[in-house]
This record gives structure tokens, sequence and C-alpha cells, in this order.
């Protein structure tokens, strides 16, 4: 795969470069120069493939030239050992639980491919890379999980002070070893331009081998295509035309999404589903984007003000507006909107939805208004016992908490406090 700049499609980096960089130099985001076409063999048979089988065939046809098969298929059996369940919560909608991976959220799938293919293409000769991670939550787990132990991989994690739930903090600072929590005194908003600034500071470059792992790098990206296959596979028996609502923060899911449509799956539909951070909303309907700070919401994961996969997403579709909402759809939810969804669908079917999940239910409901006929599928993007505070007061049963969870809660915390000024941060990194 060759990538090139969204701010200069004349330029070409291979998969390395990409990957390692994590951004280009002229600040744009890496997008692959071409992105193949599934042959029609591979959907005809898709319902009788493995939810890995299905993730080696995608990874192939855009990975050929850069990884042998053998490597590949190790990497996804090793990086996917965990289940892709479509579960029926009503007739026409269906949850993609995407949250049975370590962490217990759907950055699991992106983190831990990135941290195999990473590890598959850095050589004993290359300098040693520093992954810099800015998290509203879930990223940051699921990063250091991936990269934990992971030889001459340094992970640095930066998460908003108090602005993240107590299982989340747990999961970023009890792990140790080649990973560091940074606690920020700031908004995600200023974390992530914490790491952006990073980036682009001469003295760190020359300093470290800076690498981003946020939903910007794309061997995060690339495996969150993998999934929708699985729910088109699932559902091809019904012949019902399938919309995929995708609960939305920086966009990297939804652009997993798109690309999994333009290699040919036949979604019929994606809803852009947002809590009231809404700026990709506001763009659909006005054709202006205006990054606006974040608001603290109970989706938390999703209180992005400026989300950092936009750039790509208006490149796929060569800023035709018109031609992106033929495929997109948006709509934005508040978060008594998310409680009043969370209790109803518990009273009326026993299914537990966390918030993040219950923003992309409500988008599906909203899209069946105007397209009754067709099947939906939601992301359950986050396990519910993640967000016991929000989730335990809605519904009358104890939520179960897995057993992987429950022991973290019992380890001490490690972070590094700090205050949201860039001076500052760069003093640390260059100081350790
Ligand atoms: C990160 C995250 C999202 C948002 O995903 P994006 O790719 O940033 O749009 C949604 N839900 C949960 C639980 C998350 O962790």
């Amino acid at each position: 795969m060759k990538l090139y700049s969204t701010n200069n499609p004349s330029t070409r980096y291979s998969l390395k470069e990409a990957i390692m960089q994590g951004l280009p130099d002229d600040n744009g985001l890496f997008m692959p120069d071409f992105i193949p076409e599934l042959p029609d063999s591979f959907f005809r048979d898709i319902q009788n493939l493995s939810f890995t089988e299905i993730a080696y065939e995608v990874a192939w046809a855009l990975l050929k030239d850069d990884l042998d098969a053998t490597s590949l298929q190790e990497i996804i059996q090793d990086v996917f050992y965990f289940e892709v369940p479509l579960v029926p919560v009503t007739e026409r909608a269906y949850c993609l639980e995407l949250f049975h991976g370590p962490t217990l959220a759907f950055k699991d799938f992106g983190a831990r491919f990135m941290a195999r293919i990473m590890a598959h293409l850095w050589k004993e000769s290359d300098a040693k890379p520093c992954i810099l991670v800015a998290t509203s939550g879930d990223t940051g787990s699921a990063v250091a999980h991936g990269f934990f132990q992971v030889p001459g991989i340094d992970v640095v994690i930066l998460y908003p002070s108090g602005k993240v739930s107590e299982i989340q903090e747990k999961q970023l600072t009890t792990m140790g070893g080649n990973v560091t929590a940074l606690e920020i005194d700031g908004t995600f908003d200023d974390c992530q331009g914490l790491v952006k600034s990073a980036f682009l500071d001469p003295d760190l470059k020359r300093y470290r081998k800076l690498t981003s792992a946020n939903s910007i790098n794309i061997a995060r990206l690339i495996p969150q295509s993998f999934y929708y296959f699985q729910a088109y596979a699932k559902l091809k028996h019904l012949n019902r035309a399938v919309v995929c609502s995708v609960p939305s923060g920086n966009f990297g899911n939804l652009m997993g999404g798109l690309l999994a449509k333009k290699m040919g799956l036949p979604i019929h539909r994606f809803i852009a589903a947002n809590n009231e951070n809404k700026v990709f909303f506001d763009y659909l309907l006005s054709g202006e984007f205006q990054p606006k700070p974040s608001v603290a919401t109970i989706s938390n994961a999703m209180d992005v003000g400026n989300p950092s996969n936009f750039d790509r997403i208006v490149d796929l579709y060569a800023h035709d507006l018109k031609e992106l909402c033929k495929h997109v759809h948006g709509f934005t939810f508040g978060d008594e909107k998310t409680r009043n969804v969370i209790s109803y669908i518990y009273s009326k079917t026993g299914y537990i939805m966390d918030p993040h999940g219950a923003v992309g239910y409500l988008g599906l409901q909203e899209y069946h208004k105007v397209d009754p006929d067709s099947v939906g599928v939601f992301l359950g993007t986050a396990h519910p016992a993640k967000f016991l505070d929000v989730v335990g007061p809605l519904v009358s049963e104890p939520v179960v908490i897995p057993d992987r969870l429950k022991e973290i809660l019992n380890q001490k915390k490690h972070s590094i406090s700090l205050s949201s000024s860039f001076d500052e941060f760069k003093d640390y990194i260059l100081a350790n």
C-alpha cells in the first residue's frame, strides 16, 4: 500500500513510513492511494467465513505488498482472539458488540493490530519509537494493552484529569513497564493539541522518533473496516438493505466503515451518531466545518470538538458534500435522550446498552423513521460495565463486571500530573 497526504495528493509514502510517522510532515492525514475492490466471490461466500477469515481477506487485499501471507495470518490470529457477536436487540436493530477484547472497547481492534504490525515492520537498526497517545478514555488503555511489553517501543498516554471514569483511569494508569500515563490538567482537546504540537516540534523530532497511535494512524484505521464485513455477513440472508449506525467522536470508526464500503461492501447507508458534540452533524447540514471546544457528556469517548479524521472523510469523497450525504446521514442526541433509551430498551428487551452504543441505537431509530424497511446495525463500542455510574441507575439488575475489569480496580494508580502547557510537556519528554 502506498499513501499520500490529504494536504498534498502528489506525495507518496510507504506503509512503514505512514505507520511510524503517524502524520505527514505537512500536517495532513495519510490516505491509501488505491483502495482495492474485493471480488464478487468473496461476497458470495462471506456468510460462511469466520471473523478472522474475513479480516484476513480484507487485510490481504490492502496489505499484500507490505507483508507476506504467513505473517499477516499470524498477526490476525494473534490480534483477534476474541469474539465479535451480532446480537439482535429489536426486530430491526442489531448490536455489533465490539467490546469483547482485553480493554472492553472497540479500540482494541485498532490498537492491537497497530502494535503487531508495527512490531513486524520495525527492524533492530531503526530508532526506537515512542508512541504518544491522547485519550478521552478508551484509546489509551487499548493502546497501552496492545503495546504492553512490545520490545523497543515506549508508550506515553495523555489523559484529561478528572474527565475519564474511574475504571478507565485505572486501565490507563496501572500497566507500568513501557507505558507511562500523563494526567493533564485540561480537556481531551488540550491533550490532542499537545500531541499534535509535539509532532511538529523540531526539537522533539530530533530527540526521539515520535509516533501517534490515535485514530489518525493508518494502522488503527485499517482493522476498523473488518467488522463491518462481519455484520453484513451475518445479515446477508435477510436480503434487506443494511444500514450501520456509528457512535462517533474522532470519526475513525466511521472512516473504517466508509473504507469498507469503498472496497465493495454493500452497506446501504451509514449513520454518524453524535452526542452534543456535533460539528460533523452541522457540517452535513451547512457544508461548513467549524471546530468547537468539546462539551462533557455521558458518552465521554465521543466528546470531541475537532474530529481528527474529518479531513480523511471529505478527502474520500473528493470534497463533494452532496456525494458524502448520499452515503452518510448525521444525527445528534443529548444525554437525557441517551439515558431514556438505555432504560427503555432495557425494560422492553433486557438488553443493557452503554451510553455510546445507546447514541448509535438512537441514530438507527431516527433513520428508521424515513427508511423503515432497512435492517440496522449499531456498533456497541464499549461494555456497559465501563460506564457503571451512568448505566447502573438506569437498569434494575446489577451490571455484571467482567473479571479482568475487577482485577484492575484493586490496583494502584500511577500517573504524572502536568498542566496543559506545551512547554511543560516538552520538558517532560526531553527529560525522559
Ligand atoms: C473512541 C470511542 C468512540 C468514538 O470512536 P471514533 O472512532 O473516535 O469516532 C465511541 N465509543 C467508544 C466507547 C469509544 O471508546
